[in-house]
Order: C-alpha cells, then structure tokens, then sequence
C-alpha cells in the first residue's frame, strides 16, 4: 500500500483486511512495529510539532482513523481513503489473535477497566491468549519493570491505552525495548470495549 501526505502528516492508504494483512506479516519480522491512529487531532499536532511528526514517520503502519482526514485527503485531490477506526482495528486484531494464536499485552487505562476489557475480550473471542495487563497508571520509575513484564510475558502484540500524545511518546520511548512485534495506541479503545 501505498503511504501519502495530508497537510505535511503522512498516512498510509490501506483498509482493514490490508491492516490485518500487514499485521499478520509483521508478527512473523524481527523488530516490533507500531500502528498510529491518524485523525485531525494527530494531524493538528504533528503540523505544530516536528518531533511528533518525526515520531509519526517512524510508525509501521498509520491508519486512517478520522472522518477529517479522509475528507482533507478528499479536497486534497488524493483520491478516496477508506476509513479504518482504531477502535475497530483493536477488535478485529484480536479476533485474528485468537484464531491465529498470537498472545496480547493490554496497557492503559484506569485499573477496573483494564480488567473488564479482558473479560469482554475473553468472552467475544474465546480461546484468545492475554499473556498480561497492566493499567495505565504507572509511575516512570516503574517502567522498566513493567517493561520487563511485557518481554517475559511473550506477548507479540501490545495495544497501548494512555491516551493521545502520552501514549504515542511512550512508544517512542520504550518500543526499541520490547519483544513484542506489533503495539496499537488505542486512545479510549479500552473504555469502548469495557463498555
Ligand atoms: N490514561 C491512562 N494513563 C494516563 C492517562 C490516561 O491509562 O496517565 C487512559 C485513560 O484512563 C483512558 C485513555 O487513557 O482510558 C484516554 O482515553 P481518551 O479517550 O482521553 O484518549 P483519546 O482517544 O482521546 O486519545
């Protein structure tokens, strides 16, 4: 697929099967790769910030996330995006997971419901492997244990719950620590799936 620029902000032009696809294939590499959620927000940000834009370059795979960028790429005479919704893309990666057999890592979000969202994920895709959860807040000198929770704990994907810029900073700060092959920055995700 192919990576285009809206406003400057890189995104790339790829639907939900080629998401899994590119997942699926990125399990089997040697260096974990990120999955950044591309919205206005994130371009606003990034058209005010050169680190965060750099940081967005870096990610392996940016989904159209927002309604506000597929229109600006629309404008833009980039031809048509299809939407890919973070919040979609968590499920059907996990749904994948258990069919395929890839364990998960959750991060993020507040405590109680860091342990409903793995109820909810046991019961809509049995047989899925959580290989380890943690809620999203830990204090920096905890880091590195908990970074030594996700490699010991196998998981080969990690989704990333912190919110937006913290969880995008914190990938760019400990990803080249981890074992893990693919990490999603999901936002709220955890809060839409623990309901
Ligand atoms: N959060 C967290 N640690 C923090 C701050 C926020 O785990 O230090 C979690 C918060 O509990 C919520 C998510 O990050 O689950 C933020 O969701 P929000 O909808 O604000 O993020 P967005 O989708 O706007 O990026």
């Amino acid at each position: 697929f192919e990576r285009i620029e809206v406003l400057g902000v890189p995104i790339d032009r790829v639907n939900m099967e080629q998401s899994i696809d590119w997942v699926d294939q990125t399990i089997t590499g040697d260096k974990p790769e990120v999955i950044y959620s591309l919205n206005s927000e994130i371009v606003v940000m990034a058209q005010n910030n050169p680190l965060f834009l750099n940081l967005l370059r870096d990610g392996g795979l940016l989904i159209p996330d927002g309604i506000g960028v597929i229109v600006a790429a629309k404008w833009l005479g980039l031809g048509l995006l299809e939407q890919v919704p973070g919040c979609e893309l968590m499920p059907a990666i996990c749904e994948s997971a258990a069919r395929k057999g890839y364990s998960i890592f959750l991060f993020g979000a507040a405590p109680d419901v860091n342990v409903k969202a793995q109820e909810v994920l046991r019961e809509r895709f049995p047989g899925i492997c959580i290989a380890g959860a943690r809620d999203g807040y830990v204090k920096d000198e905890e880091m590195p244990q908990l970074i030594n929770e996700i490699n010991s704990s196998g998981a080969q994907v990690l989704f990333v719950a912190l919110g937006c810029p913290r969880q995008e900073l914190w990938v760019e700060k400990y990803l080249p620590l981890l074992n893990v092959k693919v990490c999603q920055v999901v936002g709220g995700t955890f809060d839409v799936i623990a309901g």
